[in-house]
C-alpha cells in the first residue's frame, strides 16, 4: 500500500529526460516494495522548480533543455516556432543538435520565465531541494509516471 513518505533522492530523469534528483520530496511509499512515486502536482511543481534552476544558469541551453522546456510550455515544436516565429525544422534542430542562437536562447528563456511566473506553486516548497547532478552520480533507479487518477484516488 502508498503511504505518504519523505522521499530523500527521487530521480527524475525519467520525467524529465535530464540528470536531476529531488532531494527531501514529499512523496508515497510503498510499505512492501518500497517503491517510490509522487503526485501529478508535486511533479508539476518539481518540473518548473527545475525549470527556474536552469533559467539561472548561464550556460546556452543544451538540446535535452530546450525540449525540457518546450515541454514546461506546453507547447508542441510547431506551436513553440509559431510563437517565435520561426520554422517547426528549426525547433526541431536545437532539440537533436543544440545550436540555438543567443537571441533565441534569450527569447525562450523569457517565455519560460513568464510561464513560471503565472504558474508558481508555492506550497510545496520544493525550490531549494532541486538540484541538478551530474550524470554518473545518478542512482540507476527508473520510477513511472503516476497516473493522475490514481494520484487523485490516494488524496481523496
Ligand atoms: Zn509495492
Amino acid at each position: 500500500m502508498l503511504r505518504p513518505a519523505q522521499l530523500q533522492d527521487f530521480d527524475l530523469q525519467s520525467y524529465f529526460g535530464l540528470p536531476a534528483v529531488a532531494k527531501k520530496l514529499q512523496g508515497l511509499r510503498c510499505d512492501k516494495c518500497g517503491w517510490e512515486t509522487i503526485d501529478a502536482a508535486t511533479l508539476y511543481a518539481v518540473g518548473d522548480a527545475l525549470a527556474g534552476l536552469l533559467l539561472e544558469s548561464p550556460e546556452r541551453m543544451a538540446p535535452q533543455v530546450l525540449r525540457f522546456m518546450r515541454m514546461r510550455l506546453d507547447l508542441t515544436q510547431q506551436e513553440l516556432a509559431k510563437k517565435m516565429g520561426l520554422s517547426r525544422k528549426t525547433i526541431n534542430e536545437w532539440e537533436t543538435k543544440g545550436r540555438i542562437s543567443p537571441q533565441n536562447d534569450l527569447l525562450l528563456r523569457t517565455l519560460v520565465y513568464t510561464h513560471l511566473a503565472e504558474s508558481f506553486r508555492p506550497r510545496l516548497g520544493v525550490l531549494d531541494h532541486v538540484r541538478m547532478a551530474a550524470p554518473k552520480k545518478l542512482a540507476p533507479v527508473i520510477v513511472s509516471v503516476p497516473r493522475i487518477d490514481r494520484a487523485a484516488s490516494v488524496f481523496g
